[in-house]
């Protein structure tokens, strides 16, 4: 599958980027709307232009404290789009056996998690540690949401700090919160355009649902928001309208 080029936030500036990067969803969901592919061809465009981008933005950033081992900030609230959520789902299914062989029940370890308390999205004193967070490895890193990637920090002892509740200023990288912040947004305002669920997810909430569909990826396709009882709420859906359809006007 050919990886389309992708819209640079560097050259072109945020408000141009998300016009592009919106029009390119846009082609993508109407050119391959009636394929099998479409979730496959979202998805990686999504992450391929994040990834693209911030390769451009953050090449004169200091130093990043994230480091493969550390998941200390994998205890935030993990928003992600329907197409985010039915890979992460699709990814869960087809390694359940694999991991299962070295002990790790994924299934069991979502099932276990609590739900979120309210009013505490976004912030690392989240109190619910990631189900996919084992031994500070992310298991489910090839295909962990925007969220995820945009989240890096400068400063790993602010972010202990943080999770324990002592503090609530972690240096991050504001390039790969912008990336992410664009590319997602994009993503939500060509996918409400074209009349498919376009809302933001808990990951935890919105996984379970999905894997409780056995057509899922159908129903995905069929633009059925089964999702809906896993929307985050702390940005309401007129508020996030209204930011896409200011940025693209
Ligand atoms: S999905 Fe992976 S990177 Fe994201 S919070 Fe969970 S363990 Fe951390």
């Amino acid at each position: 599958m050919a990886v389309a080029s992708h819209p640079s936030a560097e050259t072109e500036g945020p408000a141009a980027f998300f016009r592009a990067q919106q029009a390119a969803f846009a082609a993508t969901l109407g050119a391959h709307a009636a394929t099998a592919d479409l979730l496959d061809r979202i998805w990686m465009q999504a992450f391929s232009s994040y990834e693209h981008n911030v390769a451009e933005q953050a090449k004169d950033l200091p130093p990043l404290a994230c480091r493969k081992g550390c998941g200390t900030c994998c205890a935030i609230q993990v928003a992600a789009t329907a197409p985010e959520v039915m890979m992460v789902a699709r990814y869960m299914r087809s390694m359940a056996q694999g991991f299962r062989k070295v002990g790790i029940d994924l299934a069991a370890r979502l099932a276990a998690t609590p739900a979120a308390e309210p009013g505490t999205s976004g912030t690392m004193a989240l109190g619910r540690e990631c189900p996919f967070v084992v031994d500070g490895i992310c298991v489910i890193y090839p295909v962990r949401p925007l969220a995820c990637r945009g989240h890096v920090s400068f400063d790993a002892d602010a972010c202990i700090a943080a999770l324990e509740g002592e503090a609530d200023d972690v240096p991050v990288s504001e390039s790969h919160r912008t990336v992410r912040a664009l590319v997602q947004g994009a993503l939500q305002s060509a996918l409400r355009d074209a009349g498919r669920p376009w809302a933001l997810y808990d990951l935890v909430e919105a996984l379970r649902l999905a894997l409780a569909r056995p057509d899922s990826e159908a129903a995905f396709a069929a633009g059925e928001d089964f999702l809906a009882g896993a929307v985050i709420s702390h940005v309401t859906a007129a508020e996030m309208a209204r930011t896409f359809d200011a940025l693209k006007a």
